[in-house]
């Protein structure tokens, strides 16, 4: 396992952290549904006292994440090498925040999920006093200007939901370790996957993945990650794991290790597809603009050339024409069912005003350009053909409907 690191992705998914179960030789393993274990005498155990804090169907999972990520911890210093399971992604991000003391101040990303952002500005800010400033981190001198001596962490989202920014990682983290020393840089990966960037590497201390969408891939199953590869920030984020409780049970944990096994090939269909349908309804007369950082129009097209090895299957575009055409065309639609989150296997559309982003206030909504007609796809992975002649139809539809 310690040459985990040397293996492609398409091989490190379905391998990276795991061995034969020491019992039965299971492949797999099996799932832990124990809250406790037996001591054979008091403080003589295996090295599982209590399932909040030890599991062996979350440990594998975690070590899986860990390695995607490319942490380096040794298994022998820390039974999960750095990854951390947690109920959600949003469970996974305030256990993040518990690493700040009370008043700290956070430089975040402008445009971030609006789970994150409500976490922040509505529970966070009252609760822990935290004073967070949402700064447009694709400006380097906005970036310069936000950050702080005594700035605590700054908080990433690249590419960020729906209007799939790119923030040039390298460039944060080293402004970041110039101006505020004492600054955690987190990113969320969630929208690009393991396969498709990995922050650590760009200088980056935690990386936070909503498994529930990309990781998991399924569908079935709500959960979230956290990964350091620093020892020292590594037992931080245990002792604050095992302290707050907000863990990933051991039947999701298989769930979400089932899934990531197939993360290579899933990612590379979404990327394809994703880039084929961009380019198509660039071209298309019922649309008024297409973002995805694959595409050359993209703002940041070169941040993607430079830190990306993919686009992902998330589009977002803007329709021709008002609130009217875009609901005609999320009527229409037949395979892309209407449905907020992402990255499972199967077409999904989203209307973020009214959906996953009702929860960003108005004013903010308005700056960042999260309209009536922004329509946004999660690309799957059926027949690239069919998922076009579907969103044709529906194209077609909110055309008539508006003449
Ligand atoms: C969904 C999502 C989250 C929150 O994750 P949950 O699993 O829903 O709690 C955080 N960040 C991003 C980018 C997401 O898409």
């Amino acid at each position: 396992m310690h040459e985990d690191h040397k293996m492609h992705i398409d091989t490190k998914v379905i391998h990276a952290g795991q061995r034969p179960e020491e019992v039965t030789g299971a492949v797999m393993p099996p799932i832990f549904t124990t809250s406790t274990y037996a001591q054979s005498s008091p403080g003589v155990h295996k090295g599982f006292e209590y399932t909040r804090s030890h599991n062996p169907t979350r440990y594998a999972l975690e070590r899986m994440v860990a390695r995607l990520e490319g942490s380096k911890i040794a298994e022998a210093r820390d039974p999960s090498c750095g990854g951390f399971a947690f109920a959600s992604g949003l469970a996974a991000m305030g256990t993040a925040l518990e690493l700040c003391d009370a008043g700290a101040h956070i430089v975040c990303m402008d445009d971030v999920y609006g789970g994150s952002n409500r976490l922040l500005s509505r529970v966070r800010a009252r609760s822990q006093g935290l004073k967070v400033d949402y700064v447009d981190l694709t400006d380097l001198n906005k970036a310069e200007r936000a950050l702080k001596s005594e700035t605590a962490m700054v908080w990433v989202e690249t590419p960020t939901n729906p209007t799939l920014k790119l923030v040039d990682l390298t460039e944060i983290a080293k402004i970041a370790r110039k101006k505020s020393p004492k600054a955690l840089l987190v990113c969320d990966n969630t929208f690009a996957s393991s396969v498709n960037q990995t922050p650590l590497a760009h200088g980056f201390d935690i990386v936070l993945h909503s498994t529930t969408k990309y990781m998991n891939g399924h569908s079935d199953a709500v959960g979230g990650v956290l990964v350091t590869g620093d020892e020292a920030l590594c037992d931080r984020i245990r002792f604050v794991q095992n302290s707050i409780g907000s863990v990933m049970g051991p039947f999701d944990s298989y769930l979400v290790l089932r899934g990531i096994k197939t993360l290579g090939v899933r990612m590379a269909r979404h990327n394809e597809s994703g880039l084929r349908i961009a380019h198509w309804l660039e071209r298309h007369e019922a649309v008024e603009r297409v973002v995805y950082p694959g595409l050359a129009s993209h703002p940041q097209h070169g941040i993607y050339k430079k830190q990306m090895r993919g686009g992902t299957g998330m589009i977002t575009f803007f329709i021709k024409g008002g609130l009217d055409e875009a609901r005609r065309f999320l009527e229409s639609l037949r395979v892309f069912q209407l449905a907020e989150s992402l990255g499972g296997v199967e077409s999904l559309v989203d209307h973020p005003a009214i959906m996953t982003h009702a929860s960003v206030p108005p004013e903010m909504r308005r700056e960042l350009g999260i309209s009536d007609t922004l329509i946004r796809l999660s690309v799957g992975i059926e027949d690239c053909d069919d998922l076009m002649t579907d969103l044709e139809h529906a194209l077609g539809a909110a055309v008539r409907a508006a003449t």
